[in-house]
């Protein structure tokens, strides 16, 4: 079933999400339904805050590089109760978008590398290092579990220009 997402104004996005302390039928309901949710809207992840459940749980679908110049879309991956150590010092800068906040983008550098330890859907602690567009898919989600949005780390003059918008993403979408 695919759920309604939330959008930039609403208060939940700026919430930190609590820690998944049992992944009960209900969990796996809203994981599917996160999935299809995702995969309705083209997403490359999301992040449970984004369809109003401020819980630690994100989704990624990042396309992998497939060794010969291109990309292919990678099978979707769950991250429960995830945590983010060692960012590399080396950092790449892209434009990222957010389906919370329509139609908008913005330049974000981010560590090439990052290694995520969390549980699968199965409760299966596991550890693993992902680099470039995974991992920046990662830290973009885990973002979401923090109350961090893109906008706020794209170079101020980008922020500058976009503030007008916001300010319509926040009334349209919040009634
Ligand atoms: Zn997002």
């Amino acid at each position: 079933m695919k759920l309604p997402l939330i959008y930039y104004g609403h208060s939940l996005l700026r919430k930190k999400a609590q820690p998944v302390v049992e992944i009960t039928k209900e969990i796996k309901k809203l994981i599917q339904d996160m999935l299809e949710t995702m995969q309705g809207l083209d997403g490359l992840g999301i992040a449970a805050p984004q369809v109003g459940k401020s819980l630690a749980i994100f989704i990624t679908a990042a396309p992998v590089e497939d060794g010969k110049g291109g990309f292919t879309q990678a099978s979707p991956r769950v991250f429960i109760n995830p945590k983010l150590s060692n960012p590399t010092e080396q950092g790449w800068e892209h434009s990222e978008a957010c389906k919370s906040i329509p139609k908008l983008s913005g330049d974000v550098t981010r560590p090439v590398q990052i290694t995520v330890t969390a549980q699968d859907i199965n409760g299966k602690e596991f550890t693993e290092v992902f680099t470039g567009w995974p991992a920046r898919v990662i830290m973009h989600e885990n973002d979401h579990l923090n109350g961090v949005l893109f906008i706020d780390r794209i170079p101020q003059d980008q922020r500058k220009k976009m503030e007008n918008a916001l300010r319509k993403i926040k009334k349209q979408y919040n009634p």
